[in-house]
Formats: C-alpha cells, sequence, structure tokens
C-alpha cells in the first residue's frame, strides 16, 4: 500500500474529529492497511491526553507558552516514534471513529455490497452513486469506470479524497490500487484513467470540481 491518508488527518480520525464522510473513508483505508491500524491505535492511546495538555484558549502567558513549545516538542517525537512502529497489528482493531449512524453505510462499502446504490450513467463509460450522509458541506459519491475509462481532465475548488474501493486507476502522479488513499486540492490538475479491469471509488469532496480540459465549460454547467 502506497498512499495513505497524512498524520493530520489521522490524528483526527482517532480523535473523533473528523467529518462523518471523511471519517468512513478513513475507516475503509485503515480496514485495509496495517501502517495506519497501527498509526491509528497509537493515536488513541496517547494522542488524545496529549492534546488535552495543550490548551490554547486560557489566557496565555510566558510560561504556558514554554510548556506548549515543550508539549509540542514532545508530540512531535510521539509523531516520530509512530512513524517507526512495525508494521503489524496483533489484536483486531476497534473502530470508534465512525458514528454509529454511518456505520450501516460503512458496512456496506467495506463489503463492496455496491449493486444497490442508485447508479447513474454520466458518460458511456462513467456512472456516478450519490450517497446521502445529511453533513453540510461535503459531496459524497461513488464513480464507476470502466476499463481504460478517462475521467475529463479537472481541477478541484476545495480537497478531493479518493478511495478505490475495486480496481486501479492512474494519472500523471501515480497509480493507484485498491485501498489507496489520495488527496487533491486546488494545486492538482488531472486526468485520470481506469486500469484495465476498471476502477470503483470513494469520492469525498468539500467543494465541486471544476473541468478544464475542452468540455469543461460544459460539464461545469451541467454540474451546477
Ligand atoms: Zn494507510
Amino acid at each position: 500500500m502506497k498512499y495513505h491518508p497524512d498524520i493530520e488527518l489521522l490524528l483526527k480520525y482517532s480523535s473523533g474529529q473528523l467529518a462523518p464522510p471523511l471519517a468512513v473513508a478513513i475507516g475503509l483505508h485503515q480496514y485495509e492497511c496495517k501502517i495506519c491500524q497501527k498509526k491509528i491505535k497509537e493515536l488513541e492511546m496517547i494522542g488524545g491526553s496529549t492534546l488535552e495538555s495543550i490548551d490554547t484558549t486560557t489566557n496565555i502567558k510566558h510560561e504556558s507558552i514554554n510548556s506548549m513549545a515543550a508539549d509540542m516538542s514532545s508530540f512531535d517525537q510521539l509523531l516520530n516514534d509512530i512513524e517507526e512502529l512495525p508494521d503489524t497489528v496483533d489484536e483486531a482493531y476497534d473502530d470508534i471513529a465512525i458514528a454509529r449512524s454511518d456505520v450501516v453505510l460503512f458496512e456496506q462499502l467495506n463489503n463492496r455490497q455496491l449493486n444497490d446504490l442508485p447508479w447513474k450513467n454520466v458518460t458511456r463509460n462513467i456512472a456516478r452513486a450519490k450517497i446521502q450522509m445529511d453533513f453540510p458541506g461535503y459531496d459524497v459519491e461513488l464513480f464507476k469506470f470502466s476499463p481504460h475509462a478517462k475521467i475529463p481532465k479537472h481541477t478541484h475548488c476545495g480537497r478531493e479524497f479518493t478511495f478505490v474501493l475495486e480496481g486501479n486507476f492512474s494519472d500523471n502522479q501515480g497509480q493507484y490500487e485498491r485501498g489507496a488513499f489520495i488527496e487533491q486540492n486546488q494545486a492538482n490538475e488531472h486526468q485520470p484513467i481506469a486500469g484495465s479491469k476498471g476502477c470503483i471509488c470513494l469520492a469525498v469532496t468539500d467543494a465541486p470540481l471544476k473541468f478544464t480540459g475542452a468540455l469543461g465549460p460544459l460539464i461545469n454547467w451541467f454540474n451546477r
């Protein structure tokens, strides 16, 4: 596994501070990624108490700035230590970061029970299923791409988080296999191409995509 959520996302996930759509995406990734399982487990055990000691809401005096700095450096050390842990997990991982109301969706996606989703064809080679999560500010969708389907070239108005459920795809940045978790932002213009077996991805966006190719303005208009 080559593509993982960054440490900030894992930290928020482990302390239950992540938006529910992202928590589901990271939950799916960590289920298949022993490296992230290990990091999350460690962050859950010791990260919470360390975070509580970094109190930025009270009066900040000189001494407390010093102690905050000390806490930050020990926290950096903690993150370094976690990076170096062996990537095997012995006991079963018990997930506490996914809200009870989202567990059904998580189980459905995790078991790849995807046929009952509200699929709609976008083009001959691309189908999309919108997922209702009742959480404002995020779009949650599944995309199904036929083998070798090309996704129109686009940038991102905000951030886009992609989890590969099945198959694989590639773009100018790399090759993404089942289980990969990829974050894109405004800086990344890319044109993904599905692999030889096609691809099914979960996409969580915090703002709509902006298509930039020749047909871009038309697609943007239809996507309003
Ligand atoms: Zn991972």
